[in-house]
């Protein structure tokens, strides 16, 4: 890349995102082993009790964030064999430990005071500089403009099928889901003409063309006529594009509905188009990032039928009989707070540590400062206690009858270990054989199983957003380019905090990042998608917005040398949980054999929460676990 191409890009402007530790996320990731001399001065450098300074305030970091560095070395030296014998007892101890501060230890913690007594005392680990897990508030300033803007957990999907727990869960932290109908400006976009469009890049279609007036990320991906004929591929690809698009042939006939859904959920999307349809090789290339946002594969590792579900072209005439609507297509997508789902996460402290959250209603949470002074303080019942990574939970004596739990963990590089009467583990699956080495094999190899999905969500502050406006487009997906798609930000506007509703405003943009290896099983891309996320600088990512966005938006004259004021990147290199996958595991298997069932089995006092534990990477699944594991405490799992 030449010093004049970085200049056109803007990378010498001097916007906050780069820090020392940032700019060396690849040296990290290939040589700062836990133990190392790097690593050490890193965990030195790091303050027992930061969250105490005035100025702590993670939401305002920008730069490198998800997993940022600092929070993931302790968990990958206990991976790697490392131990921490000479851990120093503290002086309290509790009635639960939760290891994860994510949405569902949060809510294990909640269920627990609720039945347990609201005197329990509770400690909540979290290896984060900040609470929430993936839930996770990005903040930018503009002047004296605040935008807020989600790290992670976008929205609340289809609420009203939540459970009863999970719903009410819901109303109780004072979230009035239908009040989303006033706060979410569904007429925003469409009122001033903005579209969705594709953006087709030279490296992979010969030449950069943005079309717009159709499309989603992962919806309902259908050309018009006049569009399709712009599409830059040949002749005979788009000649079979609209073939699939338009006819309607039966492409497994002799079978019934069952037969047909059953053995589409065997083959990929891929093959269907190529082996079925049998469209051009070029098709493929505009359809396979299309189900990232959900899967984070493309259309090789994503059953056929899981593309029916998601409208895609090519089923009309396959008499699949119409399956009631999903929960999903029942509901509108509107049930988005500003900074996504950390607004639960934050309703949920507010309401576990008194001051900690200012405020008492769904709206004010939005632009509450969050006091992080009060989140450890030994005189509240619950504390949270963050950049603190469990690398050991065990019970002290047998697990049948022992009444303690011990639970070793990491926090600025020194080893404490404190105790409580029951510990829930509300962490991610595949971390806990390592915390719980009596477990057996069995059910160590349940937990290993899920392999979570790595992606990156980057949020952009752009100063205005005119360019989208003479486009015509709110929404772009790209299908070749390094980004999968970029949007302006939902417009939603709560209590104090105002959506940039005109577009000489400085706003927010989305963008997505699914690293995989099309053609592996899907598991082998998750795990080469996450190498990749642990090995790229910032650098990569930052010269990689610039560069898209500069090509996507060029047409409404954006510059993003001069456009871009803000960059944040949350990695998620362990991010949805796995949900198992027809194409390459078997149909029919019963619950009970179910890897996550057989991982989550309570062990002794020690019980497992997280939503890997239901297979399922949403918020309801994380509070119904969190539930659930407290259940199994204080109901002897009666109730469920
Ligand atoms: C980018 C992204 C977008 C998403 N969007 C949505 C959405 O729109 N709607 C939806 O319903 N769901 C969404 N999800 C799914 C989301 O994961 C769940 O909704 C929910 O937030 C998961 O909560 P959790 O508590 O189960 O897990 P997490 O949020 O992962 O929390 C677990 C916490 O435990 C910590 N931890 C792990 N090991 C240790 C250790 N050894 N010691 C201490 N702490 C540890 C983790 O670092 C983490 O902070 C999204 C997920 C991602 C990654």
């Amino acid at each position: 890349m030449s010093n004049e191409r970085d200049r056109v890009l803007g990378m010498n402007r001097g916007i906050t995102r780069r820090d020392f530790l940032n700019g060396c996320a690849l040296t990290i990731g290939a040589s700062l082993t836990a133990g190392s001399p790097a690593w050490l001065e890193m965990m030195a450098a790091a303050d027992t009790a930061p969250e105490k300074d005035p100025s702590y305030y993670p939401p305002a970091k920008t730069g490198m964030r998800g997993s940022h560095d600092g929070s993931w070395e302790v968990a990958h030296g206990m991976r790697d064999g490392q131990t921490w014998p000479d851990a120093t007892p503290d002086q309290e101890s509790y009635d639960l430990i939760v290891v994860g501060g994510g949405i569902s230890g949060l809510a294990a913690a909640y269920f627990f005071r609720k039945f347990a007594g609201s005197n329990s005392k509770i400690l909540v680990l979290d290896n984060h500089d900040d609470f929430g897990g993936h839930a996770k508030r990005n903040e930018f300033k503009t002047g004296k403009r605040l935008l807020i803007g989600y790290g992670g957990t976008q929205s609340l999907e289809a609420p009203h099928h939540y459970s009863k727990e999970a719903f009410g869960l819901l109303q109780e932290l004072g979230i009035e889901v239908d009040r989303f109908h006033k706060y979410f400006d569904q007429n925003l976009y469409k009122g001033m003409g903005l579209k969705r469009a594709t953006f087709f890049d030279k490296e992979t279609f010969g030449v950069d063309r943005l079309l717009s007036g159709f499309g989603t990320h992962y919806l309902g991906l259908t050309y018009p006529p006049e569009i399709l004929a712009q599409i830059p591929v040949s002749e005979a690809a788009r000649k079979d594009l609209a073939r699939l698009q338009e006819t309607k042939v039966d492409y497994l006939p002799g079978l019934s509905a069952e037969e047909k859904r059953r053995k589409l959920t065997k083959i990929s999307y891929k093959d269907f188009l190529l082996q079925y349809v049998k469209v051009d090789p070029e098709v493929v290339k505009i359809f396979q990032t299309a189900p990232h946002g959900l899967y984070a594969v493309g259309i090789d590792a994503v059953s056929a039928l899981d593309c029916v579900e998601m409208d895609y072209p090519g089923f009309k005439g396959m008499k699949l009989e119409s399956h009631e609507d999903s929960p999903e297509q029942a509901e509108p997508y509107i049930f988005h707070f500003p900074d996504g789902n950390a607004s639960v996460a934050r309703l949920l402290v507010r309401s576990l540590i008194p001051g900690a959250v200012p405020g008492t209603t769904m709206e004010d949470v939005v632009t509450s400062r969050a006091n992080y002074a009060r989140l450890d303080d030994p005189e509240s019942a619950v504390r949270i206690r963050l950049s603190s990574t469990a690398v050991r939970a065990k019970h002290v004596g047998n697990p049948q009858d022992a009444n303690q739990v011990e639970v070793t963990y990491v926090r600025g590089g020194k080893a404490h270990k404190v105790q409580a009467a029951h510990c829930v583990l509300a962490c991610y699956n595949m971390v806990i054989p390592y915390l719980c080495q009596e477990m057996s094999q069995k059910q160590k190899d349940a937990l290993h199983y899920c392999v979570k999905l790595p992606l990156v969500y980057t949020n952009v502050q752009i100063s205005n957003w005119e360019s989208f406006r003479k486009l015509g487009v709110n929404s772009i997906y790209a299908p070749g380019a390094y980004f999968n798609g970029a949007s302006l930000d939902f417009p939603v506007s709560i209590g104090e905090y105002h959506f940039p509703s005109t577009p000489q405003e400085p706003c927010l943009l989305h963008l997505l990042r699914t690293p995989c290896k099309p053609g592996l099983p899907a598991k082998e891309q998750y795990r080469s998608g996450r190498y990749e996320l642990m090995t790229t600088p910032f650098e990569v990512f930052e010269r990689n917005i610039r560069d898209q966005l500069g090509r996507m938006l060029a047409g409404g004259g954006f510059d993003s040398a001069r456009d871009i004021q803000g960059i944040t990147v949350n990695r998620w290199p362990h991010g949805y949980a796995y949900e198992y996958n027809p194409l390459f595991e078997p149909l029919d298997r019963p619950d009970s054999e179910r890897p996550c069932v057989i991982g989550r089995q309570p062990f002794g006092r020690i019980h497992i929460a997280n939503s890997d534990a239901d297979g399922h990477a949403y918020t309801n699944i994380a509070i119904d676990q969190g539930y659930r594991a407290v259940r199994e405490i204080t109901a002897g799992g009666k109730d469920r």
